[in-house]
């Protein structure tokens, strides 16, 4: 937990969302500004900055949310017609919150590239 960290407070339950899932390890919702039918947030609970602060004991938090990623996207309805992962990080990917976090759009046909 990072004090005045957006994201963690929303993992801890002190700042509220659309909660999809949690476990020990990671925290689902829904993206406040959806920008497609169906746009969740998956991040860990633990308060890592972005992939540039990644360390190779967060592997298995990645696995577990990229595992959550594919069965959340069979939940949603999304296997078949497929869906975008994403991942902003630092300045020039665009990244406004710094807790690393997994954006899962689908629902439309998204372009490419992105802007
Ligand atoms: P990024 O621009 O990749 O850092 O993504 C941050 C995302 O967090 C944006 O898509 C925002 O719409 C979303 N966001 C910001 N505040 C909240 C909130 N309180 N609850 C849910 N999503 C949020
Ligand atoms: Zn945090």
């Amino acid at each position: 937990m990072s004090e005045n960290c957006l994201f963690c407070k929303i993992a801890n339950g002190s700042i509220p969302s659309k909660k999809v899932y949690e476990d020990d390890e990671i925290f689902v919702f829904h993206d406040i500004t959806p920008v497609a039918p169906l746009h969740l947030l998956l991040i860990p609970k633990k308060h890592i900055k972005s992939l540039n602060e990644l360390e190779v004991a967060d592997g298995a938090i990645l696995g577990n949310i990229f595992l959550k990623i594919s069965s959340l996207a069979r939940e949603f309805g999304m296997s078949e017609k497929g869906y975008r992962v994403v991942n902003n990080t630092g300045e020039f990917g665009g990244q406004s919150v710094h807790h690393i976090h997994f954006h899962l759009l689908g629902g439309r046909h998204l372009t490419w590239p992105p802007g």
